[in-house]
């Protein structure tokens, strides 16, 4: 099932090797899921560009790659604020090779980068949609279209913010995925979604949450029809109702200077080294951070949505974790939490499976 970790600290300084450390062991803790190739991606040693380390095989040789390159990423220096992303891939699209691991980017200039757990299975129309707008791809994979594709969207609209663009790429997209997105152009930033593929962010602050939740932001216009060619329209998921999105008082701020850390991962084994409070994503969530403050935004309202997602508090250990009873540690992480998050993890991982099988029975190239 692969893995997704990224890894931003807000005002809490960290080495670029400590915040590389950190990327390489959160993936070290989804090794389990399976997977055939690994990469990162963090901030040049310049701090204006981005820099993708990629290897086939195990983690500890991406480790190694990274190693190999100290000299260039200056691993002394100290970012006070960052966005590092992390992927180990089970390749669905294209063979493992270093040029279809992940992170992909939208540009030789790493404009914008992205991992990606899942299958796009629109990727054929998205790609040839994106080639007439004069897109070249390198890989083979079905994730490097969303790369593409949101640089498309911000040279149509430079002034979107960074989850607006996420948010016109997705309403693009089918198929199952869970999404982190780093990008030059928002520096510190970072953007998440998921659809069917799972995905929780774990929040780190110095002092205690002054909140048990954090409220959701609804899409209030629809900008993504403003946003997407008359030429490429969506797949069945246009012309929703939106309601107004609530207050911008809505949002995680945590206490005390804004020292916050986030652990955005595939499952909490990443994450419960370094907190055990977690919000996991519903589907269509997009959660965004910028200036170290967490928002998670919906572009439409059902009926019976909530206002808010829970901030849980995982009780369990990592040892716990790892050497439980249970065959597979996603049963155990499943069957631990309250019901309401029981529920929504069986669907994900189903979903997910289901869409990887159908695709393979039917698909592979
Ligand atoms: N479908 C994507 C690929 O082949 C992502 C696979 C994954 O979930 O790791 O690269």
């Amino acid at each position: 099932m692969c893995g997704i970790f990224a890894y931003l600290n807000n005002l809490t300084p960290k080495k670029r090797a400590e915040i590389l450390e950190l990327l390489v062991n959160g993936l070290k803790r989804l090794e389990y899921r399976g997977y055939d190739s690994a990469g990162v991606a963090v901030d040049a040693a310049n701090s204006k560009d981005i820099a993708i380390i990629k290897k086939t095989g195990k983690v500890a040789l991406l480790e190694e790659a990274i190693k190999n390159k100290s000299n260039e990423l200056d691993m002394d220096d100290i970012v006070d604020v960052h966005c590092g992303i992390a992927h180990t891939r089970w390749a669905t699209h294209g063979v493992p090779s270093e040029v279809n691991c992940h992170p992909h980017r939208s540009d030789e200039g790493n404009g914008f980068v992205v991992v990606h757990n899942g299958i796009i299975t629109n990727y054929k129309e998205v790609k040839v949609f994106l080639e007439k707008k004069g897109f070249c791809f390198e890989s083979e994979t079905d994730t490097e279209v969303i790369a593409k594709l949101i640089s498309h969207f911000y040279q149509q609209h430079p002034n979107f913010s960074f989850r607006e663009l996420v948010e016109s790429v997705v309403q693009q997209l089918e198929g199952a995925f869970a999404l982190c997105f780093k990008s030059k152009y928002f520096p510190g930033e970072c953007v998440a979604t998921r659809r069917g593929s799972p995905l929780l962010v774990g929040i780190k602050t110095v002092t205690r949450l002054a909140t048990d939740h954090v409220p959701i932001l609804y899409g209030k216009e629809d900008h993504r029809k403003s946003s997407i060619d008359k030429d490429f329209r969506p797949h069945g998921r246009a012309d929703y109702p939106t309601l107004p999105r609530t207050g911008s008082t809505s949002e995680f701020e945590p206490l005390e200077d804004k020292q916050v850390e986030y652990f955005f991962a595939s499952d909490a084994s990443a994450i419960i080294e370094h907190t055990n409070r977690v919000i996991y994503f519903e589907d269509d969530d997009v959660a965004a951070v910028k200036n170290g403050r967490l928002s998670i935004h919906r572009l439409r309202r059902g009926g019976d949505d909530p206002h808010k997602r829970e901030i849980h508090t995982l009780k369990m250990e990592l040892q716990q974790i790892m050497k439980g009873s249970y065959d597979y540690f996603m049963q155990k992480e499943i069957f631990e939490q309250p019901d309401s998050v029981v529920n929504t993890m069986r669907g994900r991982v189903n979903f997910e499976t289901k869409v990887r099988l159908q695709f393979e029975n039917k698909e592979k190239p």
